[in-house]
């Protein structure tokens, strides 16, 4: 019988924009996923140097981003483990928690191509497949290069090329322009409402 299958979409979500929710819904329907499961990051090893916003907050912002739709969930794994937070973890974890799921855990671009300074990124392919979504216009052909033990593992998937960013919703809210279309309705209210990004410090910019 065909296992069934699991989007992992990992991210800062330093705030979760309209990007993670096309690309999450389009891969999920490509995929046939049953499920999606959002991990707001812990304590990320790649942005130790950055003020990134308050853990529970952030969880709120997917809570409602995600909500009403029935294949999306949200797991705690990563904000509720104690010190630094490493994939590797993550995915043992989610191994061991939904065993007969096939897994693709999904990653722009841009975080594909960061991977090899992750902690133990090989071991990660043991635990679930990868599935690298565009981010730019121009994808490189060669982006497997590298990974000769693990192409079977790894998938890749021309999405549509979304120019959004958390980085960009930082400054726009900052700059008091709107994020209206940029995030759902209940994101744009709850920063609103909680006065997130309002100041930010320079260490909070450009963290794509
Ligand atoms: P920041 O600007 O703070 O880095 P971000 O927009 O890159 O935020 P993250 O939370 O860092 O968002 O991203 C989580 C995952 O989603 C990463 O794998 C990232 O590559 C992917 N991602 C984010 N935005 C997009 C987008 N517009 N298109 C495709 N993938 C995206
Ligand atoms: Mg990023």
């Amino acid at each position: 019988m065909k296992k069934p299958v699991m989007g992992i979409m990992g991210g800062t979500f330093d705030p979760i924009h309209n990007g993670h929710l096309i690309i999450a819904e389009t891969v999920s329907n490509l995929y046939n996923m049953d499920k999606v499961l959002f991990i707001p990051s812990g304590d990320p090893p790649h942005k130790q140097n950055l003020k990134i916003t308050e853990k529970e907050d952030r969880y709120e912002m997917v809570k409602y981003a995600i909500a009403g739709n029935e294949k999306f969930s949200i797991s705690r794994i990563e904000l509720d483990r104690k010190g630094k937070t490493y994939t590797i973890d993550t995915v043992k974890e989610l191994n061991d928690m939904y065993p007969e799921y096939e897994k693709f855990f999904i990653m722009g671009e841009d975080a594909f191509r960061q991977l090899k300074t992750w902690k133990d990124y090989e071991k990660i392919f043991s635990y679930t497949n990868i599935l690298i979504v565009t981010r730019s216009f121009n994808m490189t052909m060669d982006i497997h290069k590298g990974f000769d033990d693990f192409c079977s593992k790894i998938y890749v998937t021309k999405t549509p090329f979304i120019e959004i960013s958390s980085t960009h919703i930082r400054e726009k809210v900052e700059k008091n322009q709107s994020i209206r279309y940029l995030v759902p309705k209940e994101v744009e209210d709850y920063i609103k409402r909680n006065k997130i990004y309002i100041n930010l410090e320079n260490s909070n910019k450009n963290n794509l």
